[in-house]
């Protein structure tokens, strides 16, 4: 089969570490050129916009738009106005209402269009997400404590509005938790600690609920040194589980289970390319639902400025 050919625009961090291996070792993609005011990568055609680069007579099926979240709504619509499939990295927009505008907007073009999220191709997801459909789950801790410093050096927008602070991984959990939960939660109580001197927070502590009365928790904190945590807990009705590693290690009453290999990325684009081939779109706003909920429900504590 002709591989899709996909451009990029928005090449930084996830691009170089993810994005490019992913593609490269998909013989169903073609890295066809890149859109990036600063940025490219080695060996494929580079233009500064994505009206140049639409403009240009390079073939273009698909684009993965990779720029931070506040400035991709309008790129969106310029690809999806071009007859092109859209990948859109998490979180798919800085607010609800333009990510169904795009929603709104594909279907009425005929394109695919993918909200990404990176955490439920993790390994565990699915071995969960089938446990808790036979184990009713009862509790539901989530850990997700990582060094900003460390893997967010010189990133200004993640303290902006609509770049989420600490919110930018927490809803990595949440896609995950979205997914794993065999009831639909929401959120009761929140409390968001934001720098004096930053616009989002640096910390979150969260508390859900459901119709059958789950409790679910989560700790977001972006202070934490040494080392990382990426865990979710969970009792059930007659099991503990444990995924450690954002859902790339799991742990069933206290016995590691043995989990396939294939990566995130990897397998975010085998989606990519069975929506594009089935002609069909996944466009999932759960996890951003509950971030807005979270700025909406949450008490806002001034926090130290952070330096
Ligand atoms: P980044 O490196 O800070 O930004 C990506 C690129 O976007 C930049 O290199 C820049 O390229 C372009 N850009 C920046 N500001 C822009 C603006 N005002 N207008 C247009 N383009 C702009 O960010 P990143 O870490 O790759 O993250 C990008 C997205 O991927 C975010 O939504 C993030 O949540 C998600 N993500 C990141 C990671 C991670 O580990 N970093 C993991 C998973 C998902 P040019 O200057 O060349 O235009």
């Amino acid at each position: 089969m002709d591989p899709i050919q996909l451009a990029i625009a928005g090449v930084g961090k996830i691009v170089h570490d993810q994005h490019v291996p992913a593609i490269r070792g998909n013989a169903g993609y073609a890295l066809a050129a890149t859109a990036s005011r600063n940025n490219s990568v080695e060996g494929v055609p580079a233009y500064k916009t994505m009206a140049e680069m639409l403009a240009s007579d390079t073939r273009i099926d698909a684009i993965s738009l990779c720029m931070p979240p506040q400035y991709r709504y309008e790129a969106a619509r310029q690809a999806i106005c071009a007859g092109k499939h859209v990948f859109l990295e998490k979180p798919p927009g800085a607010t609800l209402s333009e990510v169904e505008s795009l929603k709104a907007l594909a279907a009425e073009r005929g394109v695919t269009m993918l909200a990404s999220w990176h955490s439920r191709h993790a390994p565990a997801v699915q071995v969960v997400k089938r446990h808790l459909q036979a184990h009713r789950p009862r509790r539901v801790r989530v850990i997700w404590r990582e060094d900003v410093r460390h893997w967010h050096p010189d990133q200004e927008w993640i303290w902006q509005p609509g770049g989420l602070g600490v919110f930018d991984p927490g809803i990595n959990a949440l896609s995950i938790v979205t997914e794993i939960l065999p009831e639909m939660i929401f959120l009761t109580k929140a409390a968001l600690e934001v720098p004096a001197n930053r616009q989002t927070p640096i910390a979150a502590r969260l508390a859900f609920t459901d119709a059958t009365g789950t409790e679910v928790e989560a700790d977001f904190d972006w202070r934490q040194t040494g080392e990382q945590t990426w865990d979710i807990v969970i009792d059930t009705d007659g099991s503990h589980l444990h995924l450690k590693k954002g859902g790339h290690e799991l742990w069933i009453d206290g016995a590691q289970y043995a989990l396939a290999a294939e990566g995130e990325y990897p397998s975010l684009y085998r989606h990519f390319s069975q929506l594009i081939r089935g002609k069909s779109s996944d466009v999932d706003v759960a996890p951003l639902r509950h971030v807005a909920d979270a700025f909406m429900l949450g008490q806002h504590i001034v926090t130290d400025a952070f330096v």
